[in-house]
Order: C-alpha cells, then sequence, then structure tokens
C-alpha cells in the first residue's frame, strides 16, 4: 500500500458517489416533478446510472486495489476498510442481477402507485413477486449463517439478524400490549380534535419551514418539496433535501413529516466534510438514521416543554383556530394513542406493532413461507390480532408503503430500532445535559445539535451502529428505555 493505491482508491469513491448522486437526482425528479408518462425512460436512465457504478465498484483495479488494503492486515484506515467492504459486497452480485434489479424497481414503484390510486393490490402483486425472487437471488449470493433474511437486514443495519430482533421485538410487542390495556379505560382524558380544525396548507408549510430552519435545516443547502410519501435524499453534503406532504385537516402530517425529516437531514448535513464523495459520507445504518429523525420529531417535538416554546409562533398563523389553546393540551393533542392503519401517520406507541407486522411478512416471503398473493389476507389478520383492526381496502393495507415497490426488504425494522436507540440516547442526553428540557422550552437547539454531530453524525460510515451505541450509551440495545420513555409520556398524557 502506497499513497498512489490511496489516491486511486479515493479517485473509484468519487467516481462511484457522483453517479450514486445523479441516480438519486433522477430518482427525487421521480418523486418530486417528472411527468407520469416518463416512467419508463426514466427507469432506464437510472438502472444504466447504477450499472456504471456497479461497473468502477467491481472492476478488475477495484478488485486489486481491494486485495492490496486486505494485505494491510488491519493497518488500513477506516475508510479505505469501507471500500472494501462495499467492493466485496457490489463484486458477489453479477451486473445483470443488478440492471435487472433497477429496472424492475422503477417499473413496480410505477405499477405500486397506480395499484394504490386504485386500491388493487393485483396490478402491484406481479412486480413484487418480481421483486423477491431478484432479491432472494442477492441474498442467496451475499451469504448468510443461519436466516436468508439476514443477508439483507444486514444492508440496512450492519450486523443485526433475526436471531438478535426476535426477542427484542417480543418484549416491545408485550409491553405495548400492556400499555394500550392500561390506556383504555383512560382514552378520554386527551383529545386531539383540534388538529383537524382546518388549516390552510401554504400556512403549514411556511411554519414548517420555519421549524426546520430553527431547528439547523440549512436551506443554502437543502430544499423542501411536496410528494406523496415524505423523504430526505441527498445529492452531497452540501446538498440534502427532505419533502413532505399537507392535509388541511390533518396539522401532525406535514408538520411532523417535516421535523423528521429534518433529523434525517441533520444527520447528513453534518457528517465532517472530509469525507466528501466517498464510501463514507453516508448515514452509519438506517436504523441509527431513523434515531435521528426520531430523536428530533419525538423526544424534542413532541414534548410540552418545544410548545411552550412553539405555540406562540404556530399561533400567530392560526390565530382562530389556537386561541384557547395551552402547551399542555397541544403536548396532550399530538400525543394521544390510537390504533390505526396508517404506518406513517401512527403514533409513537402502536407504530412498533406497524413494523412488527412488516417484519414478519418479509421474513415469511423472503425465506418462502409466504406467497405474494396472501399478503393482504395475512395483513388483515395480523392487523386485527395486533391493533384489533382490519383495512377495508388495499390501499390503507399492504400497499401504503413505498418500501417494497424498491425492494427494500430488510429496511423495516430500522424504523422501530431508530426508536429503540433514540430513547437510548436521548437518556444519555438527559445525563450529560441535565437542562435540556429547559434549553427546548426557550426554542434553544444548538445544543444538542452539537451533542448529536460531536457523538454522532460527524463520523458518518466509519464507525458501525454496535459501535456507536455502546460509545455514546456504554451499553447494547434494549427495548427498556423505550418502553420506559412511553409509558411516562402515557402516564403523563392520559393521567393514569
Ligand atoms: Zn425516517
Amino acid at each position: 500500500m502506497n499513497n498512489q493505491t490511496e489516491l486511486q482508491i479515493i479517485g473509484i469513491m468519487n467516481t462511484v458517489k457522483d453517479l450514486g448522486a445523479a441516480s438519486a437526482v433522477l430518482g427525487w425528479d421521480q418523486e418530486t416533478y417528472m411527468p407520469d408518462g416518463a416512467g419508463e425512460a426514466r427507469a432506464e436512465q437510472i438502472a444504466t446510472l447504477d450499472t456504471l457504478a456497479h461497473q468502477h465498484l467491481t472492476s478488475d483495479i477495484s478488485k486489486k486495489l481491494a486485495a492490496d488494503v486486505r494485505g494491510m492486515n488491519g493497518e488500513a484506515t477506516s475508510l479505505l476498510k469501507l471500500f472494501v467492504k462495499d467492493h466485496d459486497r457490489a463484486a458477489k452480485l453479477p451486473e445483470e442481477l443488478v440492471r435487472e434489479t433497477s429496472k424492475a424497481q422503477s417499473l413496480a414503484q410505477e405499477a405500486w402507485k397506480r395499484a394504490k390510486g386504485e386500491k388493487n393490490f393485483s396490478i402491484f402483486a406481479p412486480h413484487l413477486q418480481k421483486l423477491i425472487d431478484l432479491k432472494i437471488q442477492a441474498a442467496e449470493l451475499y451469504g448468510y449463517e443461519k436466516d436468508r433474511y439476514d443477508a439483507l437486514l444486514d444492508l440496512f443495519e450492519p450486523g443485526m439478524t433475526v436471531a438478535q430482533l426476535d426477542p427484542v421485538f417480543k418484549e416491545l410487542a408485550d409491553g405495548t400490549r400492556d400499555l394500550l390495556k392500561r390506556i383504555e379505560p383512560n382514552l378520554k382524558n386527551a383529545d386531539n380534535s383540534i388538529l383537524s380544525a382546518g388549516f390552510d396548507k401554504e400556512k403549514q408549510i411556511e411554519f414548517s419551514r420555519f421549524i426546520a430552519e430553527k431547528l439547523g435545516y440549512d436551506f443554502n443547502h437543502g430544499r423542501l418539496d411536496l410528494t406523496a410519501h415524505p423523504f430526505c435524499t441527498t445529492f452531497a453534503i452540501t446538498d440534502v433535501r427532505i419533502t413532505t406532504r399537507v392535509f388541511e385537516n390533518d396539522l401532525r402530517s406535514c408538520l411532523f413529516g417535516v421535523i423528521h425529516e429534518t433529523g434525517h437531514a441533520l444527520y447528513e448535513q453534518g457528517i465532517d466534510k472530509k469525507y466528501a464523495r466517498t464510501f463514507a459520507a453516508d448515514g452509519t445504518s438506517m436504523g441509527i438514521h431513523e434515531s435521528q429523525s426520531l430523536f428530533w420529531e419525538n423526544m424534542v417535538a413532541r414534548t410540552e416543554e418545544f410548545w411552550t416554546w412553539a405555540l406562540p409562533h404556530l399561533r400567530a398563523r392560526f390565530p382562530e383556530q389556537l386561541r384557547d389553546m395551552t402547551p399542555r393540551a397541544f403536548f396532550k393533542a399530538i400525543n394521544t394513542i390510537q390504533p390505526s392503519f396508517i404506518r406513517v401517520e401512527a403514533d409513537e406507541v402502536t407504530y412498533n406493532m406497524h413494523i412488527i407486522l412488516r417484519y414478519h411478512l418479509e421474513r415469511d416471503l423472503i425465506n418462502g413461507r409466504l406467497k405474494v398473493e396472501d399478503v393482504p389476507k395475512v395483513w388483515a389478520e395480523t392487523m386485527q390480532e395486533f391493533l384489533g383492526i382490519t383495512p377495508e381496502n388495499d390501499a390503507v393495507g399492504s400497499l401504503q408503503d413505498v418500501h417494497w415497490s424498491f425492494g427494500g426488504f430488510g429496511y423495516f425494522p430500522s424504523y422501530t430500532l431508530g426508536k429503540l436507540y433514540a430513547a437510548m440516547i436521548w437518556n444519555q442526553l438527559e445525563k450529560e445535559m441535565p437542562d435540556v428540557r429547559e434549553q427546548i422550552s426557550k426554542g434553544e437547539f444548538l445544543n444538542i445539535r452539537v451533542w448529536l454531530r460531536e457523538n454522532i453524525h460527524q463520523y458518518g460510515r466509519t464507525q458501525e451502529p454496535i459501535e456507536i451505541i455502546k460509545r455514546v450509551t456504554g451499553r447494547t440495545l434494549t427495548a427498556r428505555d423505550f418502553l420506559e420513555y412511553v409509558n411516562t409520556k402515557a402516564t403523563n398524557v392520559y393521567e393514569l
């Protein structure tokens, strides 16, 4: 290994990252402004860029450079190790499979939109089957020790396995059921009807932008647009974009969507710039990423302290609707717990049941234990078992999420992992910054952002999730912090 080798590796990383960024721009455009009829052409364009990136990463030169780094016997920097990791993973997939998958994903996304619009799962079913077949092929090529699904989990949460998730998710599901039982006799103690009082969409978007900026989102290096499903996408550390959706009769959707995506964006905008255009310039895992969005959405913005500061600003936009509103009443309104159909609109407590449901379905689909055609039926049965409700059509059931249409099997567990990590991180922050709630009540968020940046954001992918959680909290993954946190909150909201 010499300087020349390292420069060559960085050059390849730059090319691969640039191609990935260009592909992401096309993907962002597809969701925001692209005309409906351009779907097939766009699928070809994205597939071409993804194939080129794959070719660079798996070329003979890359293969030789990866071997050089391996020859350093662990002496390599974390950045060079990331190159080897990504090279090895990409090299396991033949180019034809990558191209076929990319194209199938783009077509599936178009079919999913149509199917959801028509509330008809059968329009999406053949595309879902195709993607599952391709993902099974990929999982077999990646390899795994015990469960085929582990190979896909590892793509989103390095090191995570079914064996680790099962007991933690079980503890969480049991704790959730207990909590729902505790709340049931006291449901009348919290009321959220004010949130559907009718709120002008433009004003909602303007207020959401105001909050995002206050939390530290940099609009010089990002922008906010409208999409069917909110997301955050990164083209560079200096260009991190967020999207949201807005409904007149639900004040939560746009606002908390923006705060959530802002949390993702702050992570990406907070990565050390020395990692720009390298494989380190990314969140270390989807679970840690989600912990950052949920941290801002739930630990910060769903507190009474936050609304002590923010309510006057919101009331200034909606004086009629919020004339008699108090921070405490608003805190209660935005924290009601109620089983519902749509994951992204679900409260903090029932949300995890939506994830555990998807986790079970995915695990069984990938292991060939569940047929695609049976998904809507099993979905409805599990929803009934978990939350006591049955979706009336596919649009509010198995078609509600975009993830399967882009082949994101293994992704869903990250959302719940994010909740568990966020609760662990919050406990630690409160220990180190005892006046954090007071800061929030004054609308001061800089110290929190700096703490997160120093402890988590700056590292990008150079530290693995398990390493980060251990270093920051001194502990390993547990559902206990989260269960304690939601029980305390529910006690407060429902006066238990
Ligand atoms: Zn998220």
